[in-house]
């Protein structure tokens, strides 16, 4: 814990945390050496340091969304998934940097500055990439790049993400660390300031495949306080020594071909499956035909529930309160002005648009309709046999901060979430697999992810564990 927490002075310039609980940290680290001398370790995780991204609560400790409208914001409780580490001995370190109310891909629109990828600052990149890192460096992928970067700058042994369409996975494949989407409804959501509450799920971020699962073994569970949660089918999710993968029939979408898929991706795509193909997997191509609907639908619907879910935020029950008290309405207008960026307020004008009496049928109605065909398509593949399917997750290794911030934001977001916001319309499990840096040519991570059927989330972490 100690190390953690001069870990996280060390590499203070990444901005990977908002808040550092070190007091608490120091505090809870000793309770947990006590239980070691005494021989009554609690499990697993007791004494295991870990972060949190800053849009899950925790009682007491200021949380954020990375907005002006929620500082100072200490929340009475902890989200289920905080207090079940908690209460399972692991210690909390603090609160990760992400962009504002989960909303990006960069981890580049928070109000407290973008997070830095750490391998900026690794001398082969410095010495490929020629960017100079005081000035320029590579973005850590989002919307939980505070998180991703924690775990690959080793200021934390595993973060929370929470990934709604690929703010996990995108992150971990671009910082290089394990990322694991769970089964929608398999973990709580309880106490994850809520994006799009039917796609939410908290994320988990390891630097190992086997402490993904161990972690998904302890979050995952029933909740009261969710009532989109499920019994899991199993009661952790121990992962064997060695798998066979020479039974698996893998799919390889070939809508995933995206235009603007790096030549990089691309082969790293193609080896990682003839090594499962060697190994006596059968790799064979599938489709996913309403693939290329998915991202408009996907923020359709993204808009709308923002739209929904942003109303709370009025400046009288709590966060920021504007000055200019005129009117209630008045109110209203300048603390959510004041509050939310502009990535924030460009989703809800739309999705306001979208739930209009007249404009419902025409768009929520039908992207609610073609998500049930995208998720139709997964289930299609799965039911013919196929065990899980391998496909990119960006469409390039991460790119330069100075170079993200160049296009617009809707185009960008636009593209980033390109394979990863269709497992989030089908609410399946999906792990980020990162790749072997020296295998690389960029000299900045990679991954690739697994897709699997609903509640399949063990045997994905098993093929995980194995290409690992
Ligand atoms: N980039 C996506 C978005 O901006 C994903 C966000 C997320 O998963 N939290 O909506």
């Amino acid at each position: 814990c100690q190390k953690c927490l001069d870990r996280i002075k060390k590499t203070r310039y990444l901005n990977a945390y908002i808040t550092v609980t070190e007091e608490q940290a120091v505090a809870q680290a000793a309770a947990a050496d006590e239980r070691f001398r005494r021989g009554t370790p609690k499990g697993p995780l007791d004494g295991i340091p870990f972060a949190v991204k800053d849009n899950f609560c925790t009682e007491n400790t200021e949380t954020t969304c990375a907005s002006k409208m929620l500082k100072g914001y200490r929340p009475p409780f902890s989200a289920t998934v905080v207090q079940k580490l908690l209460d399972q001995g692991a210690v909390l370190l603090g609160k990760t940097n992400l962009d504002e109310f989960a909303m990006g891909s960069g981890s580049t629109d928070g109000a407290f500055g973008p997070v830095r990828n750490p391998w900026s600052y690794s001398t082969p990149y410095r010495d490929r990439s020629g960017l100079d890192p005081d000035s320029d460096w590579a973005i850590t992928g989002g919307s939980s790049g505070g998180s991703a970067a924690a775990v690959a700058s080793l200021s934390s042994f595993l973060a929370l993400g929470s990934d709604t369409g690929g703010s996990t996975r995108n992150p971990a494949a671009l910082c290089g660390v394990v990322g694991l989407k769970p089964t929608y409804g398999l973990v709580s959501r309880h106490g994850l300031i809520p994006l799009v509450n039917s796609m939410d799920v908290p994320g988990i971020m390891t630097r190992s495949v086997h402490d993904a699962a161990t972690v998904l073994g302890v979050l995952q569970g029933q909740d009261a306080k969710d009532s989109t949660t499920i019994r899991p089918p199993m009661e952790n999710f121990h992962l064997p020594d060695d798998i066979d993968v020479s039974k698996l029939r893998i799919g390889i979408p070939k809508e995933y071909h995206a235009p603007g898929l790096s030549q990089e991706i691309l082969s790293q795509w193609s080896r990682v499956a003839d090594i499962l193909e060697r190994a006596g997997a059968r790799v064979e191509a599938v489709s996913l035909p309403h693939t290329q609907h998915s991202i408009v639908c996907y923020h359709v619907l993204c808009a709308a529930e923002v739209a929904s879910n942003m109303a709370r935020f009025d400046g009288l029950q709590y966060g920021h309160r504007s000055a200019e008290d005129s009117s209630t309405d008045a109110l209203y207008a300048a603390t959510r002005h004041e509050g939310f960026n502009g990535v924030v307020r460009g989703r809800i004008l739309p999705g306001n648009y979208f739930l209009l009496k007249r404009s419902y049928q025409r768009y929520f109605l039908k992207a609610q309709q073609v998500r049930r065909l995208i998720a139709q398509d997964f289930a299609q593949v799965f039911s013919a046999g196929v065990d899980l399917l391998l496909t990119p997750t960006t469409l390039s290794h991460a790119p330069s901060h100075a170079h993200f911030i160049q296009e617009d934001n809707r185009t960008r977001s636009a593209q980033e979430d390109v394979f990863t916001q269709p497992v989030n319309m089908a609410g399946l499990p999906s792990p980020l697999c990162p790749l072997s840096l020296p295998a690389l040519r960029s000299a900045l991570p990679i991954g690739l992810q697994l897709i699997g059927a609903a509640l399949q989330d063990r045997k994905l972490l098993a093929v995980a564990g194995w290409l690992e």
